[in-house]
């Protein structure tokens, strides 16, 4: 495993003590997006298409540690947006730190070089490098050539200079199991601490909408991928080998998706990290406000094909914790990579997807122009910060 075993045991009391508490709904991950700016613009990505003024904004430093004080999850993943270009970031990684959390900060690398010096290494802090493959696949999701080149140097720079650095890999249907497993060979050999891999969700407003799997392609293909890693056991994974298993079609998990909850400059995202339908103020008005029900693989249909970490990682720990002999033996035995698979959650009774992007955008625009003009108090405050 690419988990170092203080993390695993610690993030294992916290699982224990709220399972043996019978809490039902409880945060793993806190998913940070303290901006939505970004230095690329991959085909792929539903995050980045917002007016300027709405790109200009920033959680703030105090908002960062508010969210992680109200959850109490026990790591933190800091997305984007590039969170590199947020001017805050080294006090926001360092006050987590002073928390006890294990913070996973990701990047597509191209300020890394710059910005290194501004971190110190330790083992409850990981580089997060964004890479979908090998040179050809990765300069092809980011729509910029060089891009690949420029993450493995960052990373050979990181573990030079003794971080624990990962790589997070998203993958689309035009991925070829024989290509992926190589490049997982490769970038093992680079000495890297952890491989995260995650089918792509379909972003309603990614430009590119060709390319997202459905979920028997997703299955055959990490069959495909796994198959040549020895059930996945060759490559050092930082998920859990139950979420491997859950890809490889062997779980059908309904999702957890206030496991990773999600805090953005709009306010604490209902339901999950990969919908936006709706805002809350406060963490506790998410987890009791949210119509959790509402939402889920059989319940919605913008949930259908999803497979992605962010909301079913949660679901396989869990499984995880419950089924301490079923996971022990995915752990030793690898992936099942062949045989039936499990019977999926039917969808013939889903409700039809809402479309409420515009009306955030909208509300979000008042409140930047209200705030400007010096006349509201709405919502969630996020600062404004110029690189
Ligand atoms: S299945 Fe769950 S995690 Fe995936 S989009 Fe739907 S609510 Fe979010």
């Amino acid at each position: 495993m690419g988990i170092p075993f203080f993390q695993a045991a610690r993030i294992g009391a916290y699982l224990l003590k709220q399972e043996l508490s019978g809490r039902k709904r409880y945060p793993l991950v806190l998913m940070l997006e303290p901006l939505f700016r970004c230095n690329l613009a991959c085909a792929g990505c539903g995050k980045i298409d917002y007016p300027d003024p709405i790109l200009n904004q920033r959680l703030s430093y105090d908002q960062c540690m508010e969210a992680i004080d109200e959850c109490g999850a026990p790591v933190v993943s800091i997305a984007g947006g590039e969170p590199l270009l947020h001017r805050e970031m080294p006090q926001i990684v360092e006050g987590y730190l002073q928390r006890k959390k294990f913070v996973i900060l990701c990047t597509n690398a191209l300020l890394l070089a710059k910005k290194i010096d501004d971190y110190k290494p330790s083992p409850a802090f990981t580089w997060s490098i964004h890479l979908d493959g090998n040179q050809a696949m990765h300069d092809k999701s980011v729509c910029q050539r060089g891009v690949y080149d420029k993450a493995v140097e960052a990373i050979k720079l990181a573990k030079s200079r003794g971080f624990q650095v990962s790589i997070n890999c998203t993958l689309f249907n035009d991925a070829d199991p024989v290509q992926v497993a190589d490049f997982f060979d490769e970038m093992k050999a680079l000495g890297l601490n952890g491989i995260t891999v995650s089918p792509g969700y379909a972003y309603e407003r990614a430009p590119d909408q060709q390319h997202f799997l459905n979920r028997t392609k997703t299955k055959e293909l990490f069959r495909g991928i796994l198959a040549r890693g020895n059930g996945g056991k060759n490559w050092p994974f930082t998920q859990s080998r139950m979420f491997l298993n859950f890809l490889a079609g062997n779980e059908a998990y309904h999702c957890t998706p206030w496991g990773n909850p999600t805090r953005t400059v709009f306010g604490w995202q209902k339901p999950c990290y990969l919908l936006g339908e709706g805002y809350a103020k406060t963490f506790a008005e998410l987890m009791n406000d949210t119509e959790w029900d509402k939402y889920g693989v059989g319940n919605y249909e913008k949930c259908a094909d999803c497979m992605v970490h962010s909301g079913f990682e949660a679901s396989a720990v869990r499984d995880m914790v419950r089924n301490p002999l079923k996971a022990a033996r995915v752990a030793l035995g690898g992936v099942r990579t062949t045989g039936a698979m499990a019977k999926d959650i039917p969808i013939d009774k889903q409700r039809k997807a809402e479309f409420v992007f515009s009306g955030h955008v909208e509300r979000k625009m008042t409140e930047i122009r209200s705030a400007k003009h010096g006349s509201a108090k709405p919502g969630p405050q996020p600062t404004v910060a110029a690189e």
